[in-house]
């Protein structure tokens, strides 16, 4: 399983630090330096990804949250969603990807929009 996992592109990751609410997201791979150039979603409204870069050692993006001998990770990323496929995009606020057809006019999934729904009612119809 382990030998299976493979850096790609587009790839979703997550601080494995609890304190650490971090996503980033490989732009580039350079698999000969073992290292890839990523970015941080998010910032204003998630669209336009924050484009401060990093360049990150692929050693540190894990496949799991879990060590091989069963305890947590503390530092690095884990992966949290596979690559795109064509035709997907971010949603804004949970960094999963989805078809686009699936994301709504503020490119948010359905049910990133029902949470906001719920925690924000400001489309409530005026009674
Ligand atoms: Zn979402």
């Amino acid at each position: 399983m382990a030998e299976a996992f493979q850096h790609h592109w587009g790839q979703v990751y997550e601080s494995c630090n609890p304190h650490e609410m971090n996503h980033l997201v490989i732009d580039s791979i350079d698999r000969a330096a073992g290292t890839a150039k990523v970015s941080f979603p998010g910032g204003r409204g998630g669209r336009d990804r924050n484009r401060r870069r990093r360049t990150i050692k692929l050693s540190s993006l894990h496949p799991t949250g879990m060590t091989r001998t069963g305890s947590r990770r503390r530092s690095g990323y884990r992966l949290m969603c596979d690559h795109p496929k064509p035709g997907q995009e971010m949603c804004g606020i949970c960094y999963y990807y989805f078809d686009r057809a699936d994301l709504n006019s503020s490119e948010c999934c359905q049910p990133c929009a029902e949470w906001l729904e719920q925690k924000f009612p400001t489309h409530a119809p005026d009674q």
